[in-house]
Order: C-alpha cells, then sequence, then structure tokens
C-alpha cells in the first residue's frame, strides 16, 4: 500500500476514508483534519484559553500534542481519582502525564479527590452508596462537577477532552436505545458555556480510536496502555464491540452513524417540544453548577451523603 501524498510506503491505512499515508504525512494530516474540525464546530479560538482534560491516557495525551503543535494556549489538567486496582492505574497515569508535560514544557494543573474531599473515588462511591458496586457513577459525576469548577475557577474559556469517534458513537447509541432525549439533546462536538461554566468541546471526535492509537505511537507519546480496572465489563466497551462489527462489515458506518445523528440534531429535527423544557437546567444553590431539580446537584448530594456516613 502505497501513501496518496508522496507514494512511500503507507503506515496507516483508512478504509472508511480510502486513504493510506506514510508515517509523516499521517503525522501531518491529524492536526490538518483537527484543525478543520475545530473550525467547522466553532470550537475556539487562536485569543482563548484551553485546559484539556488529560488522563494519561492516548487520547487526551494525542489531543494535549496536537493543540499544542498548532500553536493553541492549552494546558492540562489531571485528576487524581485514587484507583489503583492492583496495578497502581491513577499513579502511573499520573506519572505518564506529569512525564509528557515536563518533556514539553507544558503547564499541567493536579487537583486530587482524595485531598479536596477526603476519600478517594472508590471510597467516596462505596461510602454514598451509589452505582451498585462500581465507582462509575461517582466517579463519571466527580470528573464532570470538578473539571467544570476548575476551568471556572481558574478563568479558562474552554474545556476540551479527548474523546474520539468511538466514544462518541457508544454513546450516541447507548442513548439512542434508550431514546434518552435529554442526553441526546446535550451531546455534540461543542456544549455551549451555561451559566458560568467554561464551554466543552471535543475536538477529536470524528477520529476513529484506531487512529489515535496510530497517532500517538507514530508520535512516541508514552501514554498509560491499561484501561481502568473498573472498565471491565462496562457498557460502553460491550456497545463498542457492537459498533466495531458493523464497522467491520460496513467501513464508515461508525462515522455515519454518528454525523448523521449531528445533522438531524442541527436540523433540529430530533427532539419535541417537551424534551426542549426538560432539558432546560437551573443551578446547584451549593457549586452553582447545573442541576435539572433546582435542588442539590448530584454530586454536592454525593458528598453531603459521604460526609454524613463518615461522621456516623
Ligand atoms: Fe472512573 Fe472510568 Fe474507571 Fe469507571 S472506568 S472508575 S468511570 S475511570
Ligand atoms: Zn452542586
Amino acid at each position: 500500500m502505497k501513501c496518496k501524498k508522496c507514494g512511500g510506503k503507507a503506515s496507516v491505512n483508512m478504509r472508511q476514508h480510502k486513504l493510506a499515508l506514510c508515517k509523516e504525512h499521517y503525522l501531518d494530516w491529524v492536526p490538518e483534519q483537527t484543525e478543520r474540525f475545530i473550525k467547522k464546530y466553532e470550537m475556539f479560538t487562536r485569543d482563548e484559553k484551553i485546559l484539556v482534560a488529560v488522563s494519561g491516557g492516548k487520547d487526551s495525551l494525542a489531543l494535549w500534542d496536537i493543540l499544542h503543535r498548532l500553536g493553541y494556549h492549552a494546558d492540562g489538567l489531571y485528576l487524581g481519582l485514587g484507583i489503583d486496582g492492583g496495578i497502581g492505574y491513577s499513579h502511573e497515569s499520573q506519572r505518564l502525564t506529569e512525564k509528557f508535560a515536563h518533556e514539553r514544557d507544558l503547564k499541567l494543573h493536579i487537583v486530587d479527590i482524595e485531598t479536596e474531599y477526603g476519600q478517594p473515588i472508590p471510597v467516596l462511591s462505596e461510602i454514598s452508596h451509589r452505582g451498585h458496586g462500581k465507582p462509575c457513577a461517582v466517579c463519571g459525576l466527580a470528573k464532570r462537577h470538578e473539571m467544570n469548577r476548575i476551568a471556572r475557577d481558574l478563568g479558562y474559556d474552554v474545556l476540551a477532552t479527548g474523546h474520539n469517534l468511538d466514544d462518541e458513537a457508544a454513546v450516541l447509541f447507548g442513548n439512542t436505545l434508550s431514546w434518552s432525549s435529554e442526553y441526546l439533546l446535550r451531546q455534540g462536538p461543542v456544549l455551549p458555556a451555561s451559566d458560568g461554566l467554561a464551554r466543552k468541546v471535543k475536538p477529536l471526535c470524528r477520529f476513529y480510536e484506531r487512529e489515535m492509537t496510530a497517532y500517538s505511537l507514530v508520535r512516541g507519546i508514552e501514554y498509560i496502555y491499561e484501561e481502568c480496572p473498573f472498565a471491565e465489563g462496562s457498557q460502553s466497551i460491550y456497545y463498542k464491540e457492537l459498533l466495531n462489527q458493523l464497522e467491520t462489515a460496513r467501513p464508515g458506518a461508525k462515522l455515519t452513524f454518528y454525523l448523521r445523528f449531528l445533522e438531524a440534531r442541527k436540523r433540529g429535527d430530533l427532539f419535541i417540544e417537551k424534551d426542549l423544557e426538560r432539558a432546560h437546567l437551573r443551578s446547584c444553590p451549593k457549586c452553582g453548577q447545573p442541576t435539572s431539580t433546582g435542588d442539590l446537584c448530584s454530586f454536592c448530594r454525593m458528598i453531603e451523603k459521604a460526609t454524613s456516613a463518615q461522621a456516623a
């Protein structure tokens, strides 16, 4: 297989794009495409301050690398979740993130959940009795809350995450199966700023997971290969497997699924008035972040429950 740009030996073949590229041209292609998506979805400009949520995994580190190469003002945020799982997961992912930042002289903020809230994620999950034995519900809640809080407190305009197409298609698939209109309404490459919350963007949302793996490998980014030990057996991994089967039979199916959704959403085809009303959010009286009830948000309720369980 030959590189479409130079005729040299191709290293990455993307069937869904009918495009094969050599290493050098692949390393140009990824940032070019990213820049195109940033502009197309009006994610941010060169004057804005971007906070990249980095986990030590390939996608978030690749995103940070790409934004840096494109000349954006992008700092990193690492959240210490306190997950060990027998492999020192959090410890190792933090070490790799710090190393990445240090080698490139990038600014990294580190926030540790245990330092902030007294307990690491697995313990918070246990004592607040949420999530049926798995910490993922509390973890997701805490990540979202802390990213929002820190972006706001430190004055960033935009919060960027490394979600790729496989992540987005799996979430979309799940929300479509249960027809969760409130979630569908909020899914997209850009979530506009609201009530003191920074805008949220996903610049990698049109890249296949394997494209990001290839980018990280070719670019020599050292990232944590292990998934979080709690990810095993999760619904999203199951959906990803199903979508991969579909993709194998019909190359491009995943991308089409996601892009057609975005088109329908943009036209306003998908939803009825009632859904739009329900998706209207109010502010949590304690932290000021959005909540659908008008009472304490789920994160503040979880912390309250964990605190009172500890005191008892
Ligand atoms: Fe958190 Fe993801 Fe690990 Fe669940 S799998 S605990 S959500 S990092
Ligand atoms: Zn709150």
